[in-house]
C-alpha cells in the first residue's frame, strides 16, 4: 500500500556520527537503540552500526531486546532496566546481560544465572535508577561485565557532573569489573575525563547535538517527506486551519500536506515550522491538525498534488520552535512513515 509520509534515514550520517564520537571519546564506543532505536528502527540502526565497527548495544527492556532479534555474533547487547520480577524467564535471551539496578535485581540474578557475567548500574547522583554506592556490598559473587553510572546534567555546565565523576571514581575503585562507563552522548562532549572504558551514546548517534562542542560534526541523519494532498488559494480576508490562527492578509497559495501531530510534527510548529520544496522555504500556516499541515507555497507555484515536499526537522532548531526536546521529536515520530535507508 503506498504510504505519503516518508522517512529518510542515511546511513553514512549514522555510521560517520559514531565514529565521530568514537574518536573524541578515545575508548570503546557503545550504542544505545532503546525506543526503536530513538524512533529509526533499532534493527537498521544495529545493522549500519555494526557494519561501523560497533560491538555493544544497550535497550531498555527485555521485550525490546526480543523485537531486536539475534544480534550478529561479535555484538552484545544489554537492558537497561535490568531484570524484574516478571522477567525471570527473559534473563535467559542468549548473548543479552542485564543491567542490574537494586538489591532485588542482584539477588534474582544470583539465583538464575550467578556465573553468567551481569553490567550493574551505580546511582552517583541522579537518583533514578541504580544501586547506591553504600549498597555495593551486594555486588560480592557477582561477575560484573561493566560497571555503569548515568550523568544527570551532563547537557549543561553543572556542579553535579563533577560531583558524579568524583562519585563514579570512587565506587569504581571499590567495586571490581571488566569496564566502567558514565557517559552519553553529551558526557562524551564533556572530555575525556568521562570516557572510562566505554560510552553509550544515544541522541547524537541519530543527529542530535546536546552541547555546543557537536555543532558542525554531528550530521542529521532523519529527514522528513510528506506528500501534498490539496494545493488551494485562499482569498484575502479568509483563515485557514483549526481556531482560524491563520488569516490571509492578502490572496494566499497553500499546500497541504500529509503530516501532523500523530506523527511526530508537534502543534508547537503551528506558524513557526516550515518545509522546503525545489529549495523553497514553504511556511507552516496556521495550526498544526493530526494529520495535515497548511504551508505557503507562494514561493513555488509549479507545487501539486501529490509532490512531496522535506520538513525542516534540523533537530536544534525544531525543538526551540516546537517546544519539545530533540529526544521527544526523536522518539515522537509516529508510525506511519515508510522508512527508507540510503
Ligand atoms: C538512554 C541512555 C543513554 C544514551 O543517552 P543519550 O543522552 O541519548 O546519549 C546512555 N546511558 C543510559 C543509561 C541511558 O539510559
Amino acid at each position: 500500500m503506498h504510504q505519503p509520509l516518508r522517512m529518510i534515514c542515511n546511513k553514512d550520517a549514522l555510521a560517520t556520527n559514531w565514529k565521530w564520537l568514537a574518536a573524541r571519546a578515545g575508548v570503546r564506543c557503545a550504542a544505545a537503540v532503546k525506543a526503536d532505536g530513538y524512533g529509526l528502527g533499532a534493527r537498521e540502526v544495529v545493522s549500519v552500526l555494526v557494519a561501523a565497527g560497533c560491538r555493544d548495544f544497550f535497550v531498555s527492556t527485555w521485550w525490546e531486546a526480543e523485537q531486536l532479534g539475534l544480534l550478529p555474533v561479535e555484538a552484545s547487547l544489554a537492558v537497561l532496566h535490568g531484570i524484574g520480577p516478571d522477567d525471570l524467564r527473559s534473563g535467559d535471551v542468549p548473548g543479552c546481560r542485564p543491567v542490574l539496578n537494586t538489591p532485588d535485581q542482584v539477588a534474582r540474578w544470583k539465583q538464575i544465572a550467578p556465573e553468567r557475567p551481569c553490567d550493574v548500574m551505580i546511582d552517583t547522583g541522579m537518583n533514578r535508577l541504580g544501586l547506591r554506592p553504600e549498597e555495593g556490598g551486594v555486588l560480592a559473587g557477582l561477575r560484573i561485565h561493566t560497571l555503569h553510572s548515568h550523568l544527570a546534567c551532563a547537557d549543561e555546565d553543572h556542579l553535579l557532573n563533577g560531583k558524579q565523576l568524583r562519585q563514579f571514581r570512587a565506587a569504581a575503585a571499590a567495586i571490581p569489573a571488566e569496564r566502567y562507563s558514565l557517559a552519553n552522548s553529551a558526557g562524551i562532549l564533556l572530555g575525556p575525563d568521562y570516557a572510562f572504558d566505554l560510552v553509550r551514546p544515544g541522541l547524537s548517534l541519530y543527529g542530535g547535538i546536546p552541547r555546543l562542542e557537536a555543532r558542525g560534526h554531528i550530521e542529521a541523519v532523519v529527514q522528513l517527506e510528506a506528500q501534498v494532498v490539496q494545493r488551494r488559494t485562499i482569498p484575502a480576508g479568509e483563515s485557514c486551519g483549526y481556531g482560524a490562527t491563520f488569516v490571509a492578509a492578502q490572496e494566499t497559495q497553500v499546500a497541504i500536506a500529509n503530516i501532523g501531530y500523530a506523527d511526530g510534527y508537534w502543534r508547537g510548529f503551528s506558524s513557526v515550522g516550515s518545509a522546503r520544496f525545489d529549495d523553497a522555504a514553504l511556511p507552516v500556516l496556521g495550526r498544526v491538525s493530526m494529520d495535515l499541515v497548511a504551508l505557503d507555497c507562494g514561493a513555488r507555484p509549479g507545487l501539486k498534488e501529490g509532490d512531496w515536499i522535506s520538513l525542516d526537522f534540523e533537530l536544534e532548531r525544531a525543538a526551540e520552535q516546537s517546544g519539545k526536546s530533540q529526544y521527544e521529536l526523536l522518539t515522537g515520530l509516529g508510525h506511519r512513515f515508510e522508512r527508507h535507508w540510503h
